[in-house]
């Protein structure tokens, strides 16, 4: 979709449900003056409706064991890279009552789609973690039923939390793979439930999955109005490795190294030579968007082999080569398609020039136009955002519309197995993911910590207890 240039764009959340190409079109703004006005807009916004206060929820992944099989998630069933563990319940409490000796009065228990995690035993540790004091529990624990959700909500549980990762019903079936069991659920289906079973209702989308586009994420956006929901979590994708996509990824970076590797020798290269680990770490600088210009020279460079001549001078350039459309898409963080002979396949699924980019910036402008279409809610500026830019990400997401910020109380030893993406924050020596650094990150910002469960607005205005 080409770039839009509306010199007054509305941005008032009635002119963005009725059009949702304003949406789409703000989604894709690159004027400074204009961003400038989004992010305003999104921190007024913020500030009549959910006020200053910014709450912290400490959440716990107490158990990476997953049946599903989503082709971008680390801790997928088939993924035997990594150790499955899933905690008693008290080593559970234990990491509560840490979050609430720190004052932290919301408690988000989360795993991956583990069948194991038994109703009853659910039931137990919720009631058990509420016996440590006034404390919300929010659960996220993917596709359940009716009868667990009720019964987890008799014991105890406020809130849940589910995305529906996208509105687009074609690319979230090639992404989610059904149950071996059958028991997957529509997951808009099970937001209604939740919200029939009173629940504050969570819910969101991963940004820049390969094969969104820009009409996707708008309608992401509208459809998060249309569910009224309490809560909104989004955060970029983020490729690992060990995923139907990371496999993906690789292959084709394999298939950049061999291509210009013909180009400069007119031959495959041993796996082991000079020549090859230079053309990979050409490969890495271009998937890291440190590559621009037309190629030729900056590869000589980046190879480090400097008196390199391309055998085939004009190869770069010719369209059944695929380089240039490779380096462009890498640059820009989106897939590109299949690298040499021009094919293209429907697996991973490709947007083109429409494809949105799991970048820092559309992940602000999300959270922007969240805040504007759902002013009540509570919105996180997400681990995922910390991970891309750990120093500032959190506070310029709270600075865009965000009012939420979710410290890890897993313990240590178990956060590097629950890897749904690499790098995730918390698992690095950061000062700025501690305890201390966010509450340094909300001093900086000027923002007060919120005392209390930090119950959504949303739910209380749409129950009718929200006082005028
Ligand atoms: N099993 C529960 C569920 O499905 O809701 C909760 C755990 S699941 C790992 C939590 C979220 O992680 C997903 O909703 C997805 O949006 C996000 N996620 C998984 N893999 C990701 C990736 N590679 N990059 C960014 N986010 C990812």
């Amino acid at each position: 979709m080409s770039s839009v240039t509306i010199p007054d764009l509305p941005l008032d959340r009635e002119s963005l449900l009725a059009e949702p190409a304003t949406i789409c079109a703000w989604l894709q703004e690159s004027d400074p003056a204009r961003l400038s006005r989004l992010w305003e807009t999104a921190d007024r916004v913020r500030r009549r409706y959910v006020g200053d206060e910014v709450f912290l929820r400490a959440i716990i992944e107490f158990s990476n064991y997953c049946v599903r099989r989503c082709a971008y998630c680390g801790i997928r069933a088939p993924n035997t890279r990594l150790a499955r563990y899933r905690m008693n319940p008290e080593e559970i409490a234990a990491c509560a009552a840490r979050a609430m000796d720190a004052g932290i009065r919301t408690i988000v228990l989360q795993a991956g789609e583990d069948p194991a995690l038994d109703a009853e035993w659910v039931a137990g540790v919720i009631r058990r973690v509420k016996s440590l004091g006034p404390v919300a529990i929010t659960l996220s624990l993917g596709e359940r039923s009716d009868e667990e959700l009720l019964l987890w909500r008799e014991a105890g549980a406020d809130r849940y939390l589910l995305r529906f990762e996208t509105s687009n019903p074609t690319l979230y079936g090639l992404y989610h793979p059904g149950r071996s069991d059958g028991r997957a659920r529509s997951r808009v289906e099970m937001l209604h439930a939740l919200r029939r079973l009173d629940y504050e209702v969570g819910s969101g989308v991963m940004i820049g999955l390969p094969g969104q586009t820009w009409a996707d994420l708008a309608e992401d956006l509208r459809l998060f109005a249309e569910l009224d929901l309490d809560m909104i979590g989004c955060g970029p994708f983020i490729l690992h490795p060990d995923t139907p996509l990371g496999d993906w990824a690789i292959a084709e970076r394999e298939g950049l190294v061999a291509a210009i590797g013909q180009a400069y020798f007119g031959q495959n290269l041993s796996q082991t030579s000079e020549e090859l680990q230079g053309l990979s770490r050409v490969a890495a600088a271009i998937s890291e968007g440190a590559l621009g210009g037309e190629g030729v020279e900056e590869i000589r460079c980046f190879a480090g082999l400097r008196d390199l001549q391309p055998q085939q001078p004009n190869f770069l350039a010719s369209p059944g080569c695929g380089y240039q459309e490779s380096r462009k898409g890498m640059a820009d963080g989106r897939m590109p398609s299949a690298l040499c002979g021009g094919e293209t396949s429907a697996w991973p699924p490709s947007a083109g020039a429409d494809q949105v980019p799991p970048d820092e910036l559309t992940t602000y402008k999300v959270i922007a136009l969240a805040r504007i279409l759902c002013p009540w809610a509570n919105i996180p500026a997400t681990t995922a955002l910390a991970t891309l830019n750990p120093t500032m990400g959190r506070r310029l997401g709270l600075r865009r519309g965000a009012n939420i910020i979710m410290p890890n109380f897993t313990p240590p030893h178990y956060r590097t197995d629950y890897q749904i993406y690499p790098g995730k924050a918390e698992t690095l020596e950061n000062p700025d993911n501690t305890l201390a650094g966010i509450l340094a990150a909300l001093a900086a910002e000027n923002r007060p910590l919120g005392q209390g469960t930090g119950v959504s607005k949303n739910y209380l205005r749409r129950k009718g207890l929200l006082p005028a």
